[in-house]
């Protein structure tokens, strides 16, 4: 079919769904966005609390997600003045009072290799260890014959006690949201090849400046509707059938009929959604035998400044995997922000003993803090899936013709990741464009 004629109904507006919009748009090909939230964004969205624009959890994107910071850079209209919407911090990795990793501005690997040779907190037994583990790692082009847990991975390595506990783990836990016992050791090295191993950039960390629907979902919107397409927001479908001129979408009470259908919903309702298709059941099978991991985010608000030690702060042995210093970041003043990755302990607290808890922690580590002005928790309890080792994902071209999978769930060599979402979306653009669409 000629491009002129395809209208594409993407169904979910979040990071999957906003990239593939983008890349059709680009493209000239006419697209509907269906989002069933009046906010763009999903999983990686604004909530407003107090007056103040947050995210629904902070996110932490790394230097390797090159798609999305293509598009991020691609759709804000960036006036020469502004500061870029998100702050690059080179690797820099501070576990507060346990293991600091900074790499210098040298040429990869050897950024890497100085880091680990001169890691403050380890001793040169554990810091020989890890590089040897990177090394062999590279030799094998970091990928193993079968998979496994990052746990035996680390174990095979002989890791010593603080790079395990201060390094692997907390890395694993943050970049799969999955406990190293149970998360896949293949998805947590493509993570290392692309970020630690690749080139220097690939491992900076990048945090964002503005609310998370800002920084990609709501320019992207301005992208495509300056390019003749919609994006229809608190606009939820309700049914998909295939008819003999593509699908039929009803959403608000209407019906409207596409050529191609990009579903690019969340995987916990990506089955109800097709229960109607039948052409689609292995998809159904893979979604349904997914498990998931929450991730838990507790702002606390304080009447003065609190200033960390760096704008994102690791912390082991307590409730709070890393602080954030929202002044540092982009200017929020005395608000802190803390991330809680994967199932835990913590998921027996009351939300209020949850926050009173990370207060705790930041005061005995930072304090004497001003007087809290406000807290909030936000916990997503189906965050992302559970990285487990050799889980089956869904491709996101399907078996019946047109009708496409977009997600951070699809196949990918990453984990559930803002990365793997937007690579995803631009899949099923590229498969709808009849171009390659391997990435
Ligand atoms: C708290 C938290 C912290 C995270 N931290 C990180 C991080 O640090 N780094 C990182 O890379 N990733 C992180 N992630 C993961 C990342 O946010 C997700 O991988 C990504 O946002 C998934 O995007 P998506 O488009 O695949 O799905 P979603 O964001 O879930 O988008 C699906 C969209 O579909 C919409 N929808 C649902 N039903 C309908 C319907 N019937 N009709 C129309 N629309 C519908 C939803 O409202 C939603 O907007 C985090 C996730 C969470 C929750």
């Amino acid at each position: 079919m000629p491009d002129a004629l395809k209208h594409v109904a993407i169904v979910g507006g979040g990071y999957a769904g906003m990239a593939a919009a983008v890349t059709l748009a680009e493209h000239g090909v006419a697209v509907t966005v269906y989002e069933a939230s009046p906010t763009l964004g999903g999983r990686a969205r604004r909530v407003e609390i107090n007056g103040v624009a947050l995210d629904n959890g902070l996110h932490i994107l790394i230097g390797a997600y090159r798609e999305t910071l293509r598009l991020i850079e691609q759709v804000h209209p960036s006036p020469a003045d502004a500061p870029p919407p998100l702050l690059r911090l080179p690797l820099d990795w501070y576990q507060h009072q346990h293991l600091h990793l900074r790499a210098p501005a040298l040429p990869a690997p050897l950024h890497l290799l100085t880091a680990l040779l001169t890691a403050k907190g380890a001793n040169w037994s554990e810091r020989w260890a890890a590089i040897r583990m990177m090394r062999a790692l590279r030799r094998a082009n970091f990928h193993l014959p079968q998979d496994t847990t990052v746990s035996a991975l680390l174990e095979t390595y002989a890791q010593g006690p603080v790079f395990t506990q201060h390094l692997w783990i907390p890395l694993c836990v943050s970049a799969l949201n999955t406990p190293s016992e149970k998360a896949s050791a293949q998805l947590f090295l493509n993570v290392l090849r692309d970020s630690l191993n690749a080139d220097r950039a690939g491992s900076d960390l990048l945090i964002a400046r503005v609310d998370l629907s800002a920084l990609f979902p709501e320019p992207a919107a301005n992208y495509v509707r300056a390019r003749g397409g919609e994006v229809l927001t608190g606009c939820r479908v309700t049914a998909v059938d295939p008819v003999a001129e593509g699908f039929q979408i009803m959403a608000g009470g209407t019906t409207r009929t596409f050529s191609h259908v990009v579903c690019a919903l969340p995987p916990h309702q990506v089955a109800a959604f097709l229960a109607r298709i039948s052409a689609l059941s292995e998809v159904m099978e893979m979604v349904q035998a997914l498990e998931y991991q929450p991730i838990t985010s507790v702002y606390l608000q304080f009447d003065g400044d609190v200033r960390l030690p760096s704008p994102m702060t690791g912390l082991s042995g307590g409730v709070a995997h890393w602080l954030f210093d929202r002044a540092a970041i982009c200017g929020q003043r005395g608000l802190i922000g803390a991330v809680i990755s994967a199932e835990g302990p913590h998921q027996e607290l009351t939300q209020d003993a949850l926050a009173e808890r990370v207060h705790a922690e930041l005061a005995s580590h930072f304090g004497p803090l001003p007087q809290l002005k406000w807290q909030r928790v936000i916990a997503e309890k189906r965050a992302t899936f559970s990285a487990a080792p050799g889980l089956r994902r869904p491709a996101q071209k399907t078996s019946l013709a047109n009708f496409w999978l977009a997600g951070d769930y699809t196949a990918s060599v990453y984990p559930a990741t803002l990365e793997a979402a937007v690579r995803s979306g631009i899949t099923c653009a590229h498969g709808i464009l009849g171009r390659s669409a391997a990435l």
